[in-house]
């Protein structure tokens, strides 16, 4: 049975939805069949053969066991993930899902929901508010500057939303994205000491930030409401193993226990995240290049009179465009998929390989000229 896109909208407006889903648009990056694909951060290199054949031996040595249920504690991967972070991060204080999306939901699950409130500052992931509301949590959008051009998050007014808002989640993302920026420790640590709720900072990007950038995992001792997510989405190139995971104190991994379903990651997938982590050196070896590419995207787009936000994360935005859906049309129209994130006059664009990169930076000085 076929239908149209507007059939299937009507028989949905009559189903028995949840009101708080009614109209809604569900997460859409395009994904597009398109030469050059640059929209969702990935990391453009593929996997090592190296790195295959670790990753296919690990899962034939699962195969013969997956009529059993998977380590529902998942063991082996927490200490790997903890050893992979050190800060002298112990497994009890690791927890990881199908992605760090499902991680995030955990944390909403247990500490949100109906309610409950949950803050972020805009423009941050757009995920973060797909994730609270889905579950019935009240999304609060605050503000990161005054200035609609200023992307910094300001400390004192992160402090005055968190005490007026009174969430008991707050979202701080940094490197954030669509900005690319880091955040600087006093801003998170100021943020805990403002709430009463639980401190999320998602760390998706961390390894492409700049040197000289701390981690918020060294705030975690003697902060036991303080949650660090990362991923292996990005750096790790591992965005279809779907694996993220989160450091916190180890009562709140306790919680997120409460709120899981049984055994949420599979016998395979744990298996090929660690298959990955004892290969981290080989697939993270190309975070370098991919750093130098973004830091060539920030000097030519300037180059071309589009001002960039300074980035520590495998992207860049840069503003200036008179129209950016035009902009965002004509790199198509060239092979070249970026991010139209809806911030007007900007676009996002992740640093991919070196060719990718200069079709990119082609495709743009093209496009201007249309
Ligand atoms: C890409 C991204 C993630 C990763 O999500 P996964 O579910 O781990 O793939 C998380 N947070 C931010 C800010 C991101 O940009």
């Amino acid at each position: 049975m076929s239908s149209t896109v507007s059939e299937r909208d009507d028989v949905l407006s009559r189903l028995p939805i949840r009101d708080d889903l009614r109209g809604k648009v569900p997460y859409g990056a395009p994904q597009l069949d398109v030469a050059v694909r640059l929209n969702t951060n990935e990391n453009s290199y593929d996997v090592p053969d190296e790195v295959i054949a670790a990753v296919v031996e690990a899962v034939r040595r699962e195969a013969k066991h997956l009529n059993r249920y998977p380590d529902r504690e998942f063991t082996g991967l927490r200490e790997d993930l903890a050893a992979y972070l050190g800060h002298d991060l112990t497994a009890d204080q690791l927890w990881a899902g199908n992605g760090s999306n499902e991680v995030l939901q955990h944390v909403l699950q247990a500490f949100g929901g109906p309610g409950r409130t949950a803050l972020g500052f805009t423009p941050s992931y757009s995920m973060h508010p797909i994730i609270s509301t889905g579950i019935g949590t009240a999304w609060v959008d605050g503000l990161r500057g005054t200035d609609a051009d200023v992307f910094d998050l300001g400390l004192d007014l992160t402090v005055e939303q968190i005490e007026k808002h009174r969430p008991d989640v707050t979202f701080l993302c940094s490197p954030n994205n669509p900005t690319g920026t880091a955040l600087d420790l006093d801003v998170v640590r100021a943020a805990y000491e403002a709430t009463d709720g639980v401190l999320v900072v998602d760390e998706a990007y961390a390894e492409f930030a700049r040197p000289g950038t701390p981690s918020a995992l060294t705030l975690l001792p003697g902060r036991e409401r303080l949650i660090v997510t990362r991923t292996m989405s990005k750096a790790f190139a591992l965005a279809g193993g779907r694996l993220g995971y989160l450091a916190a104190d180890p009562a709140v991994t306790d919680a997120l226990r409460l709120v899981r379903l049984p055994y949420h990651l599979s016998s395979v997938t744990q298996a090929v995240a660690r298959a990955a982590l004892w290969h981290a050196d080989v697939l993270l070896a190309t975070v370098e290049a991919i750093k130098e590419q973004r830091d060539r995207i920030v000097t030519d787009v300037a180059a071309l009179g589009l001002p960039p936000a300074p980035s520590d994360a495998n992207f860049v935005l840069f503003g200036g465009l008179p129209d950016a859906e035009a902009t965002w049309r004509s790199l198509l129209s060239r092979g070249v998929l970026v991010r139209d994130v809806g911030i007007p006059n900007h676009l996002r664009v992740t640093a991919g390989t070196e060719a990718e990169t200069t079709k990119f930076l082609d495709a743009l000085a093209d496009s201007l000229l249309d």
